[in-house]
């Protein structure tokens, strides 16, 4: 596999098709461009192709036809490991781990100091919940009985991923019921983790949408719409 340069940081789908059974196409030639620091919010009804594409950019699977690139070099001639080291990922349910919450979110980066993991929180807006607790960041935690809601979850998961600093980012935005606390935390640390990555957002909120440099709109595996939102 190749290294990237790292400099031009664009990535593009050129006329994919996929399907996760061969016989049954799920994308039928999808066309998407991000430029360096740009984000893309891709929206579309269920079953459209959202997460599909997603898949392939993490490169959990290939393309049938067509190419993902990342600075015009094939995903698939790109060394593993710097695609798992430069492409962040925030899954919509994340997850917890077992350990303390500083563990969670040095997760990416076993060596971080705490005052990385701190400012990582901080950043994320996480950090003030966290000191809230008894035993701050040495609270002990695991997934299935944890004091995080969904929301405060994902914010730990965004912490984890400023602190590992990834160029590319791929972000699932959570929508199971937040209170509006939460949501417009979850909000700021959605900024904060997009600026200056060139990042792709499965995107449910309005703002999230507004705040995108391009909208693609899918449906049936087709993008049917691109724009600013100046434009749609
Ligand atoms: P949602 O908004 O519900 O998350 P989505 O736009 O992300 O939807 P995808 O999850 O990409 O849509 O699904 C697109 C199509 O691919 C659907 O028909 C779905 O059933 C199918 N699909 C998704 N994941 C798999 C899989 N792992 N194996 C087989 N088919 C799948």
């Amino acid at each position: 596999g190749r290294q990237l340069n790292g400099l031009q940081k664009a990535v593009k789908l050129e006329d994919v098709h996929f399907g996760y059974d061969p016989n049954k196409e799920i994308l039928h030639g999808v066309s998407i461009s991000v430029n360096k620091g740009q984000s893309v919010a891709l929206v579309g009804p269920t079953g459209s192709g959202k997460t599909t594409i997603m898949n392939l950019l993490n490169r959990f699977y290939d393309v049938n036809s067509g190419k993902v690139t990342f600075d015009g070099i094939d995903v698939r001639d790109i060394q593993l490991k710097f695609l798992r080291d430069n492409v962040g990922i925030v899954l919509q349910d994340s997850v917890l781990f077992s350990g303390t919450i500083a563990d969670n979110i040095r997760y990416g980066k076993p060596n971080a100091s705490m005052e990385e993991v701190i400012d990582a929180a901080k950043q994320a807006n996480i950090h003030d919940f966290i000191e809230s607790l008894p035993e701050g960041y040495e609270t002990e935690v695991n997934d299935a009985s944890s004091v995080f809601s969904t929301g405060q979850k994902q914010l730990v998961s965004i912490a984890r991923t400023i602190l590992t600093n990834p160029d590319f980012l791929i972000l699932d935005e959570a929508t199971s019921n937040v209170d509006t606390v939460t949501e417009e935390k979850i909000q700021k640390a959605m900024d904060a983790v997009i600026a200056g990555r060139t990042s792709f957002v499965i995107a449910h909120r309005l703002k999230t949408i507004l705040n995108s440099n391009k909208i693609v709109v899918l449906k049936d595996g087709n993008v049917i719409e691109e724009g600013s939102h100046h434009d749609l």
